[in-house]
């Protein structure tokens, strides 16, 4: 983006403050520096010089945004926060306005995620040495509560999740089920393909039972989110032109179907991103306008599969919805339209169901402490609405508000929509 049109777009903000009380820093803070509204008056400073990207409480206050977009929901004069703060993000990165250390472990960590056989090898390698014996102040001064590193039963099961059936890739090709009515290519993800590789196998049944042939491929990398949240704008270019590559030898897609909050979003702004690249403007557009969230497209294309009930007994499951899906997309309803054909679910209202869990990419890793007082808001609210269930669209918040579930010993499960989509299909399908 060109300083011109970073300075329009830090001029659209008019400071009234509409967004504060969707700001679930500010929320927890109170303190103006923490809002959008602070800290798009901070980020004008640095654009205009009169802060120093050097100055500790500048860096400090940017580095507790979670990029969850609330405040785009809620601001009347449509600023584009998530653009300014990732221009932000990437001058702080250019003038190593933070410690070696802390750029260099950020950065690692980054691409270990973005690189699906370094992240399970990483997995691996860890469970092997450790042998899930590493005692847990160690670990958690080592990772504090990330859901991917943590100690305990979070370490292990993360480690065990490499190789099991969440592991294993998704055939190149699904038939559909029933007649076919549409053709998708499907993102498998990075970390969704190492941890999560059975909600990819969910989506691909719910797809298929519903008409879909689904097309993926092992060429396919991380679409960038994560390094483009966290301002190394170069290194998620590059990943959206080898997503756009990989998609490229499939003909004829109806859509390109993510169950990934995150990436979804990211993958709808290809073709802005990219639009100034001429060997890849046209097609990444082309990419991007073909991009739905599964839910999105499942509702689009109407529901036709046999459903039966989860359990013998009711099921009360509570919604929450991933700040990427919502914010980032605007999807809200689909999502709940699709749960609530499940004979026997009741959808219970989820207070603060708009509100980031903490998990925000790699936030939970970066910024701990707020991560975990956000983990607490979220679980009192979900032990209020008395849910068995908790979904939600997105790994992220799916590890993370688990883990929380796990180290307070609630009895609540976490489910990705599909995974309980499936869960109800009838035996034949
Ligand atoms: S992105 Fe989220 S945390 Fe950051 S200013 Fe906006 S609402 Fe607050
Ligand atoms: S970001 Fe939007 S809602 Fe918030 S103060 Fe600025 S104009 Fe108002």
């Amino acid at each position: 983006m060109n300083d011109r049109q970073h300075e329009q777009d830090l001029m659209t903000c008019v400071h009234c403050g509409l967004c504060l009380s969707a700001c679930p820093t500010y929320l927890e803070t109170g303190s103006e520096a923490d809002s959008p509204r602070g800290r798009i008056v901070l980020m004008r400073g640095l654009h205009e010089g009169r802060l120093s990207p050097s100055d500790p409480d500048v860096v400090r206050h940017l580095d507790l945004c979670l990029g969850c977009r609330a405040c785009e929901t809620a601001c009347p004069s449509g600023v584009p926060y998530s653009s300014i703060l990732e221009v932000a993000r990437a001058r702080l990165n250019a003038d190593r306005a933070r410690p070696v250390v802390t750029d260099q472990s950020r950065r690692a960590f980054l691409d270990t995620l973005a690189r699906p056989r370094r992240l399970a090898m990483t997995l691996k390698m860890a469970d092997a040495l450790t042998g899930g014996a590493i005692p847990a102040p160690v670990a958690n001064a080592l990772a504090g509560n990330n859901p991917l590193l943590r100690s305990g039963g979070g370490w292990r099961a993360s480690a065990s999740r490499v190789g099991a059936a969440a592991g294993q890739p998704l055939p190149a090709f699904t038939p559909a089920v029933s007649p076919k009515r549409a053709r998708v290519g499907m993102l498998t993800g990075c970390v969704m393909r190492v941890l999560y590789g059975d909600i990819n196998a969910d989506t691909a049944r719910v797809l298929a039972a519903n008409g879909c042939e689904v097309l993926t491929n092992r060429r396919q990398g991380c679409c960038g989110a994560l390094h483009r949240h966290n301002g190394f704008v170069r290194d998620a270019d590059d990943m959206a032109r080898a997503l756009v590559d990989a998609f490229t030898p499939f003909d004829g897609l109806d859509a390109i179907v993510t169950n990934s909050a995150g990436c979804g979003s990211t993958l709808k702004e290809y073709g802005h991103l990219l639009a100034d690249d001429p060997a890849y403007a046209a097609r990444a557009a082309a990419f991007a306008a073909k991009v739905r969230d599964v839910s999105e497209f499942l509702d689009d294309l109407g529901w036709t599969a046999s459903l039966r009930p989860l359990s013998d007994q009711p099921v009360s499951v509570a919604y929450h919805d991933a700040c990427h899906l919502a914010h980032g997309q605007g999807i809200r309803d689909q999502p709940r339209a699709l749960l609530a054909k499940i004979p026997g679910v009741t959808l219970v209202p989820l207070p603060e169901s708009e509100i980031c869990c903490g998990s925000a990419g790699i936030y939970n890793f970066t910024e701990p402490d707020m991560a975990q007082r956000l983990q607490s808001r979220k679980l009192d609210h979900i032990l209020d609405t008395g849910a068995s269930i908790v979904a939600a669209a997105n790994p992220g918040c799916l590890a993370w508000i688990e883990s929380g579930v796990k180290a307070h010993g609630l009895d609540i499960r976490l489910a990705h929509p599909v995974t309980l989509l499936a869960e109800a299909l009838a035996e034949t399908t």
